[in-house]
């Protein structure tokens, strides 16, 4: 690899300073922008806040404002590495995701709660 194209990939992987992170939590309310968790409402959300690429950073997504969001850990971690041809595409599959597994979910704990009552 050439060192210009070296050096253009190490800006581009280069991760967000704190401040820039806090601009974002700012400019979103502390709110995660898929699922709507806010952050602002105890410790224990502020902390599953992180700061998403709506383009990855794999595949080349810029680390500039309009393509960073608020988003909770959960909904990051699904989303994961998939690209999105916007951020509505991006968002209707997290919240779709989300309420698949919530009714997983639902599913375990009913089995969790016949199991319990011997039922
Ligand atoms: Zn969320």
């Amino acid at each position: 690899m050439p060192v210009s194209r070296l050096m253009q990939f190490i800006r581009r992987a280069k991760p967000l300073t704190i401040e820039e992170g806090v601009n974002i939590l700012k400019r979103d309310h502390y709110r995660c922008q898929y699922c709507g968790l806010d952050g602002s409402t105890s410790f224990e959300n502020y902390l599953v806040m992180t700061v998403d690429f709506v383009v990855p950073r794999a595949r080349g997504g810029k680390k500039e404002p309009r393509n960073l969001v608020t988003a909770c850990r959960p909904c990051n971690l699904i989303k994961g590495r998939h690209v999105f041809k916007s951020f509505e595409e991006a968002k209707e599959y997290v919240l779709k995701r989300r309420e698949e597994l919530r009714q997983e979910w639902q599913k375990r704990m009913s089995r969790l709660k016949a199991h319990k009552t011997g039922a």
